[in-house]
């Protein structure tokens, strides 16, 4: 760790940062109350909140009783509509460009295709073209933009700046992202791999980014990704990989390829396109009857909802591949536990809103944890509607961080 000492302009930024972080997390307040939570004198808060209300970033609202003597105070709010995030987040084939006011709500949503090993200058010249006249269709002016997030799968430098490896959305590796997006479109550009931004989304969302103690983010697509939080801030690691559970080796010989270039990781038996291959594999009339009867050889249309179901009605081939799943990610998340002490562990996919599986997870989990542990298993409350947030959040928060100063 570093010391250093802090400039007036940094602790005025502090100030407005905390101050905004304080309203978006608990609500409007009073300038009392909020000087009250940042430690602050009224005259202090009054200075700092007169200001944002100058510049159109806090509003007053409505006058509330308080105390006795029957004084009133006005409310203090964020001005949602000051100023929003742009994001684009790239996966595997495809990507989301969308925009959100400062409290995440969604002005406009758009997911387009893309080619897998996609050439990364004509995508981000595609992308940022798009993006910039999306921008101008729903009437978004330059000079309310706070900046561009950009969430992409793989592996990004420590800096936050470089794809080290999107494992097939682009074609390139070490490839300076940020830089590319900021000179297409002229704004600010911040960057995070994107199980990590969808955690960042959570706890933005969830206002619970400041509670003390481990969460941690499972998120199950195609594969298995995960990220960790301790107090609040998101762990990288020193390789920024931290928390890449679906990567663990599971199996020494003869486990499936991964597309990470490694064989037997956890995300080959415990995925849902794991689980989808595994049931094809094997889909036959004595091995599979139940997805048999109800596909015969065509498993073109069958889902990994399919599959639990036979497993649920007693499909003894489905019942193996799925129990093996379970089975799978619960060892990896149970070393979790062990490892970290989380508070909380959040599930994020579609797989998860499916009651046969997380009962089977959930009694998975309480199996050899001994009863000191409280981690408590939540379905996250925003499945699905974190991915057109995740990456323009990102540039949010950073606004938020910088003290709500939009870039000049
Ligand atoms: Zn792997």
């Amino acid at each position: 760790m570093s010391y250093q000492g802090d400039n007036l302009m940094s602790v005025k930024r502090t100030n407005r940062s905390a101050a905004l972080r304080i309203l978006h997390e608990q609500g409007s307040m009073s300038r009392k109350r909020l000087a009250e939570n940042m430690h602050l004198t009224p005259a202090a808060i009054t200075k700092i909140v007169g200001e944002m209300i100058g510049e159109g970033l806090l509003s007053e609202g409505e006058m509330i009783s308080c105390g006795n003597a029957g004084r009133r105070e006005v409310l203090i709010d964020i001005n949602n509509e000051y100023a929003c995030g742009l994001g684009v987040l790239i996966l595997l084939g495809s990507a989301t460009l969308s925009a959100v006011w400062l409290d995440g709500s969604v002005i406009f949503s758009e997911t387009v295709s893309l080619p897998e090993h996609a050439p990364a200058e004509e995508t981000v010249k595609a992308l940022s073209a798009r993006l910039m006249e999306l921008v101008r269709e729903n009437g978004i002016s330059r000079e309310r933009i706070s900046g561009l997030g950009i969430a992409i799968r793989g592996i990004t430098s420590e800096d936050g700046r470089t794809v080290r490896n999107s494992f097939g959305a682009l074609a390139e590796t070490d490839y300076p992202l940020c830089e590319a997006f900021e000179a297409e479109t002229g704004i600010h550009t911040t960057m995070e791999n994107n199980v990590r931004s969808l955690l960042a989304a959570q706890m933005f969302l969830a206002k619970d980014g400041t509670s003390s103690g481990a969460q941690f983010f499972v998120r199950c697509d195609t594969g298995i990704g995960a990220a960790l939080s301790i107090d609040g801030e998101i762990w990288h690691g020193v390789t920024a990989q931290c928390a890449e559970i679906g990567h663990i080796p599971v199996v020494r010989r003869g486990g499936k390829p991964c597309h990470c270039g490694k064989s037997g990781c956890l995300e080959t038996i415990a995925s849902p396109g794991a689980i989808l291959e595994d049931a094809r594999g094997i889909l036959s009339p004595d091995e599979t009857p139940l997805l048999w009867r109800r596909f015969g050889g065509d498993s073109g249309k069958m889902t990994v909802h399919d599959v639990f179901q036979a497993a649920s009605n007693g499909d003894s081939g489905a019942s193996v591949i799925v129990d093996r799943a379970v089975k799978t990610l619960g060892m990896g998340i149970k070393t979790v536990i062990y490892l970290v002490d989380p508070g909380k562990i959040v599930f994020y996919g579609d797989m998860f809103e499916d009651p046969y599986y997380l009962s089977l997870l959930n009694s998975e989990l309480q199996e050899g944890v001994d009863t000191r542990h409280s981690t408590v298993f939540e379905r996250s409350r925003y499945n699905k509607i974190l991915d057109e947030r995740a990456a323009c959040l990102l540039a949010v928060e950073e606004f938020m961080d910088r003290g709500g100063i939009l870039p000049l």
